[in-house]
């Protein structure tokens, strides 16, 4: 029902350098990088380098307890630097959920209050 991992994806070729990204925090088995279709300006997505997950459901739990943990690390810097209105966390799971890459990441998206923006 689920797709396959396929190494071709966009994210399998930014964690082998072989596309550009802009990085916000990397280690050995974790990256976040900023979303290069922002919903919203801070957009960034955390992903697991050498788990083979295309969804939440493949994941083994050591590795999706990094990609949480770093996804709060980021977070917070988000909320501390940008400091928007409130923080959407998101994950897609297959195609019909809106998925696109098919590599499980999670979405960091800051969201801006009309009155907050400009100011
Ligand atoms: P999904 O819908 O699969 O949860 O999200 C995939 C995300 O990857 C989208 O927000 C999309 O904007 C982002 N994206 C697609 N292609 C690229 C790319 O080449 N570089 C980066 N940094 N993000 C991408």
């Amino acid at each position: 029902l689920f797709e396959t991992y396929d190494d071709d994806n966009i994210f399998a070729k930014i964690i082998r350098g072989e596309i550009p990204s802009v990085k916000l925090y990397e280690t050995d088995s974790v990256l976040s990088f900023m979303d290069a279709f922002p919903q919203s300006p801070g957009h960034c997505l955390v992903i697991h380098k050498q788990s083979t997950a295309t969804n939440l459901f493949d994941v083994p739990t050591d590795a999706l307890a990094e990609i949480i943990t770093t996804t709060q690390k980021i977070a917070a810097a988000v909320k501390d630097s940008l400091k928007p209105d409130g923080i959407r966390i998101m994950q897609f799971n297959g195609a019909p959920a809106g998925q696109t890459v098919f590599h499980l990441h999670f979405h960091i998206i800051p969201m801006y209050t009309e009155q907050s923006i400009g100011k």
